[in-house]
């Protein structure tokens, strides 16, 4: 059910498209995305409202999901949209979601790259890779994919 009203403002339905071009009204809340969701084991601070279902109920409720922090936790990893029933693809509503809120200037922390310049992911992301390679390949990480295969071929080569 969407609480969305009837008189829209041009947020309502920017985001109102979005949550009908993902499918995010089919969602019967059956829980299956939440239980292979990578995000409970990447961040300490997870919690049910940021999990894809959560991400799903809140959009329904308000077009504020866009100001929210915690969608720039999403890896867009796609394992919600493989395992849903109904088809419905929280990935492209998060991308979604997340290109209104670039777009409105209400992204969170955004990484970008320290050579082109263009946010390529946020810092969310950065603290997790981060902590995971522990210095290794450290560098990398200040790079957009394109100036990283481009650094890293020039180092190979
Ligand atoms: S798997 Fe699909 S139907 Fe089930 S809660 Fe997630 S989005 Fe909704
Ligand atoms: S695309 Fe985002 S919300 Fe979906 S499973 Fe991956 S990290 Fe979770």
């Amino acid at each position: 059910m969407t609480l969305y009203p009837k008189s829209s403002n041009d947020l309502t339905t920017e985001v109102f498209g979005v949550l009908r071009d993902s499918g995010a009204f089919c969602c019967v809340e059956c829980g299956k995305c939440v239980a292979v969701c990578p995000m409970a084991d990447m961040y300490p601070y997870f919690s049910h409202d940021m999990s894809p279902r959560g991400f799903l109920k809140a959009a329904r409720m308000s077009p504020k999901i866009i100001e929210d922090g915690r969608l720039w936790c999403c890896a867009e990893c796609n394992a919600c949209t493989e395992t849903c029933p109904e088809g419905v693809s929280c990935r492209e509503m998060v991308k979604g979601l997340k290109k209104i809120a670039l777009d409105r200037e209400k992204a969170d922390k955004m990484k970008r790259c320290s050579l082109c310049g263009i946010i390529y992911t946020s810092m969310q992301i950065i603290d997790f890779l981060t902590d995971k390679l522990k210095q290794q390949h450290f560098d990398y990480l200040e790079l957009c994919p394109s100036c990283r295969m481009a650094v890293y071929l020039r180092r190979n080569a």
